[in-house]
């Protein structure tokens, strides 16, 4: 090819990737609150969420958190919030796992009262960030209805950003949120016969 031809060739081609990337550029512009889903078998969701909690107050930002599931154990986070930030608005769903309870009526009404107040936070303006710990489980065991979940996240208020955490959780949510990330599970040191660590696992 000439080297007249060659040139022109690579104007057109930068030309069209600087449209591209202008136009990215632009789009990223937008001031909004975002919709993030954490999902996948590897350490690393609800850890992950609680640390944007930490960003949020950082900013004197209110925040609401929703924990779906609740361990026999009591967690660090738990600890941290009702003794040190009681001013967040913290709400459990207050039955154990579904592999202990063994009680589909009994969880499903659990489940049914905890989206309640899900669903207030997700029309409070005054709330910067929600977290719905282990949301996904609502899903996979079919305890709440997936539309009226999907409904409230995409009409939450467009400051108000909102992170998903859990294993699976089907594709309907994955579609809404504008974020997700999987965490692959490598390895866990539970596997080799370390015990759950305080601080680090709870
Ligand atoms: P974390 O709260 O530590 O971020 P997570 O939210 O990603 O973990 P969950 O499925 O909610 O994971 O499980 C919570 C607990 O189970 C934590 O104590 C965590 O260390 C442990 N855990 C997470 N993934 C694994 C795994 N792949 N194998 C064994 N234990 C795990
Ligand atoms: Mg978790």
């Amino acid at each position: 090819m000439a080297d007249d031809k060659k040139s022109q060739k690579h104007k057109t081609a930068m030309e069209k990737q600087k449209v591209s990337v202008d136009s990215s550029i632009e789009a990223a512009s937008l001031e909004r609150g975002v919709s993030i889903l954490l999902t996948g078998n590897g350490k690393g969701k609800s850890s992950s969420a609680f640390g944007m909690v930490i960003r949020s107050l950082g900013y004197g930002y209110k925040v609401g958190i929703i924990q779906f599931i609740k361990g026999e154990q009591l967690s660090g986070e738990e600890i941290f919030i009702r003794e040190q930030h009681p001013e967040i608005d913290f709400y459990q769903m207050g039955t154990g796992f579904t592999w202990d309870t063994q009680d589909r009526s009994g969880d499903i009404a659990a489940a049914e009262k905890t989206w309640v107040e899900a669903s207030r936070m997700l029309q409070d303006k005054s709330l910067h960030l929600v977290i719905l710990d282990e949301l996904t489980y609502m899903l996979a065991y079919d305890y709440l209805d997936e539309a009226m979940i999907i409904d409230a996240i995409k009409n939450r208020p467009s400051e108000q950003s909102v992170v998903v955490t859990g294993r699976g959780g089907g594709s309907a949510i994955r579609e809404v949120c504008d974020t997700v990330s999987e965490v692959q599970d490598k390895k866990h040191a539970f596997a080799a016969g370390v015990k759950a660590r305080k601080g680090v696992d709870f």
